[in-house]
């Protein structure tokens, strides 16, 4: 097995020696030219092969295809999307927000439906997911969710559980209640992220590994760019490569990578399982502004995951930032405190990755006709679903194609750019001390910081 498997879980056990597929070695011609092999390029090509048999499609991924957050995720193939109820509807209004999420429960059932259809081994599971209250100052954030639910009609969808019904699902600390949405489910981020790349080979698709695309062009002649030649397109590229597109130059301040982390224990005992329930595998969160992420595995493992490791000046990306020590052990010193039964639990996996994030958190899939370029890009860390849902909007945007996807609000659109640094740097870093600050003195029952409802509005805007 290749050093590709050391960057997670989900990689080492995807079922497969990750040796790389060949490089693109001279200048070629296609007919979709996709930029990165995570799940948002291979979506794409999918649905563009499945749509159009015969179409010429290649997809261009710098290491392996799941090497990005596709191989390294929480596993949540989740209805949430990356804005919350609330500020869509602010934004977009009622109807086009309805329409939105009901394409997002519509999106887990479709990646159930292709992990069947093309034989992948995802280890699809619709087990729900659970957004607790831990401790009373949480509540009102799900009793403020649950209601722009019911003003949106699907208030049956995401049920508002009482501390003791909660309980009946999991056995955590410090629980006021719950909102619970039946139709999440969990899945093998690296089954999906692999099994998905054979799909589309098996479809006649190209998948060119270990070349970096270096810059692009569109307008007559759209193109990608690598150091061993161009892959020209005759009808469009597609740009799909999340928090590292900050990477080229032009759009270096289109998106902004921060970094997700997570610790994985060993297996649990059935002991050790009854004491905690959650029999049914449901995906877990709280409120917390610095973002926590739980996901009981099928081998029976706790994983949990959280934000807090530093922005880097410019937007850089390296492979030490995949760990954080500090927040790592804060992630470890988390899962005793969620479920004390577990003192002494040992963890076998650290690890972390790049997610993408846009100015106003919203995600963008667009294809502009004149210059033929696409993308699909900015899911916060809720893209495991969403970047299905993106796939499908941009196959019909490029070959033209209405099913009426293409009106939800996630299509032709753009976020603003991200300030340049050093201002970049100095809002991030004040941003995400002030979530440690609030989630810090809301946890001792100390009243929020005065700069608070600043940080709040900026952290939805
Ligand atoms: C630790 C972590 C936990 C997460 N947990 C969850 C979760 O539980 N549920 C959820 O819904 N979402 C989660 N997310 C977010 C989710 O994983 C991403 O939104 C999703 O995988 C994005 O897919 P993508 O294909 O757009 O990007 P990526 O998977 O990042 O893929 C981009 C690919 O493009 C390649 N690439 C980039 N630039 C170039 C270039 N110039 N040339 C060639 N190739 C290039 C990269 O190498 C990479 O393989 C998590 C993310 C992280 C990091």
């Amino acid at each position: 097995m290749t050093g590709y498997a050391n960057h997670s879980f989900w990689l080492e056990t995807a079922g497969e020696d990750l040796n790389p597929r060949p490089a693109l070695e001279r200048s070629a011609e296609v007919d979709v030219a996709v930029l990165g092999a995570g799940y948002s390029g291979l979506w794409t090509a999918y649905y563009l092969l499945r749509e159009r048999p015969g179409l010429r499609v290649a997809v261009v991924e710098k290491e392996i295809a799941g090497f990005g957050a596709s191989g390294r995720n929480g596993g949540w193939c989740s209805p949430k999307f990356p804005v919350t109820p609330g500020v869509l509807e602010q934004r977009y209004g009622a109807e086009a927000t309805r329409s939105l999420l009901v394409a997002m429960y519509d999106t887990v059932g479709e990646v159930c439906r292709v992990c069947e259809e093309e034989s992948i081994d995802a280890h699809f599971h619709k087990g729900g997911a659970l957004s607790l209250a831990r401790g009373a100052h949480q509540l009102p954030a799900i009793q403020g969710a649950r209601a722009t639910y019911e003003r949106l009609g699907l208030q049956d969808r995401n049920q508002l559980l009482s501390a003791e019904e909660t309980r009946e699902h999991v056995k955590v600390t410090d629980v006021f209640g719950a909102l619970y949405t039946p139709e999440s489910a969990s899945v093998h981020p690296g089954r999906l992220v692999r099994g998905l790349a054979r799909a589309i080979e098996r479809r006649g698709g190209t998948i060119y590994e270990q070349t970096e695309v270096v810059s692009f062009e569109g307008g007559d002649a759209p193109r990608l760019v690598t150091r061993a030649g161009e892959l020209r397109a005759k009808q469009a590229i597609a740009l799909a490569g999340e928090g590292y597109l900050s990477r080229l130059p032009q759009l270096h301040r289109a998106i902004m990578p921060v970094y997700s982390l997570i610790v994985l224990a060993e297996p649990l005992s059935d002991a050790q399982w009854s004491a905690i329930g959650w029999q049914n595998r449901e995906s877990i969160s709280s409120q917390k502004f610095t973002v926590d992420y739980l996901t009981r595995t099928a081998d029976g493992r706790i994983l949990f995951g959280s934000r807090g490791a530093p922005y880097v000046f410019g937007s850089k990306i390296t492979n030490e930032q995949d760990r954080h020590e500090p927040t790592h052990a804060r992630a470890r010193r988390a899962v005793v405190e969620w479920f004390p039964s577990l003192e002494g639990v040992r963890f076998t996996h650290a690890w972390g990755g790049p997610l993408g994030m846009p100015r106003d958190w919203m995600p963008a899939v667009a294809f502009d006709p004149p210059s033929r370029i696409g993308t699909a890009r900015g899911y916060t860390g809720q893209g495991v679903a969403t970047t299905n849902l993106a796939g499908r909007v941009l196959a019909n945007l490029i070959l033209g194609k209405q099913t009426g996807l293409e009106t939800l609000p996630l299509a032709q659109r753009r976020s603003r750019d991200w300030e340049p640094e050093p201002l970049r740097w100095l809002a991030v870093r004040y941003m995400q001390n002030a979530f440690a600050r609030i989630d810090e003195a809301a946890e001792k029952g100390q009243t929020p910081p005065m700069d608070a409802p600043i940080a709040e509005f900026l952290g939805k805007h």
